[in-house]
């Protein structure tokens, strides 16, 4: 779930990205982002610099216990969340009210 949440992430950057599993061919020109499994790769190597930052953005936030309740379904996320895990909403809303 938590390779699906990077390439929502990413995507809410504008940056399309693809979740490999351990099996899959990856195709010519990609770049993997991490060496667990699955993977996730950049769909294009221009963003693979800015991906990464983001990704690194995302593995360096704190773990919160707290969670906040998404704006759009009100499903509960972690507070680190960007993204509505459920329903891929933003979460900013949510955090300035909190
Ligand atoms: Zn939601």
């Amino acid at each position: 779930m938590e390779a699906q949440i990077i390439i929502d992430t990413l995507e809410y950057d504008y940056i399309p990205a693809r979740l490999f599993n351990v099996h899959a061919q990856g195709g010519q020109g990609d770049i993997p982002f991490t060496h667990a499994y699955p993977e996730v790769w950049v769909v294009r190597d221009e963003d693979y610099t800015r991906g990464r930052e983001i990704v690194h953005r995302y593995e360096k936030t704190p773990i919160d216990t707290g969670v906040i309740s998404c704006p759009t379904c009100h499903e509960e996320n972690p507070r680190n969340f960007q993204l509505c895990w459920k329903c891929g909403s933003g979460l900013e809303v949510a955090l300035y009210k909190t």
